[in-house]
């Protein structure tokens, strides 16, 4: 009997997305009902991803420091990976910087006399810091603060290295529960195809052409940034730093791109990256340090949105931003995207700090508001991207320093 092909998880995917987008378009004038009965479980699927996505960064981090058994060590990856991070998180925001003034003269003019934007409390930048730090040992978990987890990850597995041989158990304890929350999320990734659609559907049906096209060049111009970063940062660094070929580079990160650009969350999309980067070859040790860390801190895409829009926005209020003005754009977007959280939406209330440093107003967010979603799940995979590269980037030099000894 002939065996059935088994279609791969990317192709699923892909699939899931066409039909998305097909249906989602010809279901335009009944948005409701896609609204009410689609995208509900669409939120099942994200439930379960944020679910699980707490104990797999705390336990990947800490069996990632515990794997390298040396504290040396983990300052070694961890420095370059910050660096990575800082890095190409301040390339991108130029990128989008000058791609927005570049674009600027095709930007629509939009009115912004009844424009009104209700930003939530926004915290400053010293509270943030101090924000990082838990004071609880329940509170970070319960409330998903990943931020928060990173610390605790950090300080628990640091601990568990200094003390040494002396516990086994622990160690094998932690090794195991990782394994089984790995599993865990292996099944609930089994139904992403079902979760891309029932997430995409709606977005479509609800959006559709109309309101794409008044914003259409700023969208397109946020996109043109995208790939541009996409294609010359990474390209170039995981060919040169990272010894892989780029077109294998993306050929094998395709399952986790098309995930993250139709779920828009760089935490969801955290073990389907994991997966792909470890198959193209990252170790495991490294990859399940930097991507749980990438997913939180490292986010290129929402720099290039927020130097895009801050542009655009400031083109409709008639404002002409200066070089020092957008040199603060370029600091405040880098720390505004370490703050990002990795989940749908969250780069679009970190713009209101980047307005507010250069003072334009914030009412301007509620212009870009309408169609979020679609820089959203643009910015998500090349957020995503960058955590990949930079696993692959620090994988390889960690092998040449260690075949170098
Ligand atoms: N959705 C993005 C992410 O998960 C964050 C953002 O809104 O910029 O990476």
């Amino acid at each position: 009997m002939q065996q059935k092909k088994k279609l791969s998880l990317a192709t699923q995917i892909f699939i899931a997305l066409v039909l998305a987008i097909v249906v989602g378009l010809l279901m335009g004038d009944y948005y409701d009902f896609a609204n009410a009965y689609i995208k509900p479980f669409g939120t099942i699927f994200l439930n379960l991803i944020k679910f699980i996505v707490v104990p797999i960064v705390l336990f990947s981090i800490m069996c990632g420091i515990i794997s390298m058994k040396d504290v040396r060590k983990v300052g070694s990856i961890g420095l370059k990976t910050v660096a990575y991070y800082m890095c190409t998180t301040a390339v991108a925001i130029v990128i989008g910087l000058a791609g927005g003034n570049l674009f600027k003269g095709m930007f629509p003019a939009i009115a912004t006399t009844d424009l009104a934007y209700e930003a939530a409390e926004s915290t400053s930048l010293m509270e943030t810091v101090v924000n990082i730090f838990p004071s609880n040992f329940i509170s970070p978990m319960v409330n998903a603060n990943m931020l928060q987890i990173i610390v605790m990850a950090l300080l628990i597995g640091f601990a568990i290295v200094s003390v040494g041989e002396k516990n086994v158990t622990v160690v094998n304890a932690f090794n195991d529960l990782n394994e089984i929350f790995m599993k865990c999320m292996e099944m609930i990734l089994k139904l992403s195809p079902v979760g891309v659609f029932c997430l995409l559907c709606p977005v479509i049906a609800e959006n559709g052409p109309a309101i794409i096209g008044s914003l259409a060049m700023v969208l397109l111009t946020a996109y043109i940034c995208y790939f541009v970063h996409a294609l010359v940062v990474y390209s170039l660094t995981v060919g040169t730093l990272g010894g892989l070929s780029p077109v294998k580079f993306f050929k094998g990160m395709m399952p986790a791109i098309l995930f993250a650009f139709s779920s828009a969350s760089s935490v969801g999309t955290l073990p389907l990256n994991m997966e792909c980067t470890q198959k193209l070859g990252a170790s495991r040790e490294v990859s399940s340090f930097v991507l749980p860390l990438g997913a939180t801190i490292n986010m290129d895409g929402t720099a290039i949105y927020q130097g895009v829009c801050a542009i655009f926005i400031a083109a409709c209020y008639g404002i002409e931003l200066t070089l020092p003005q957008m040199l603060t754009i370029v600091l405040t977007a880098t720390l505004a995207s370490i703050g990002t959280a990795g989940v749908p939406g969250a780069g679009m209330v970190m713009l209101a700090m980047v307005l507010t440093s250069v003072g334009l107003p914030v009412d301007g967010i509620a212009l870009v508001a309408g169609v979020d979603r679609i820089f959203d799940m643009g910015r998500t995979t090349v957020n995503i991207t960058g955590d990949a590269c930079c696993s692959i980037i620090v994988s390889n030099m960690e092998k040449k320093r260690e075949a170098g000894r």
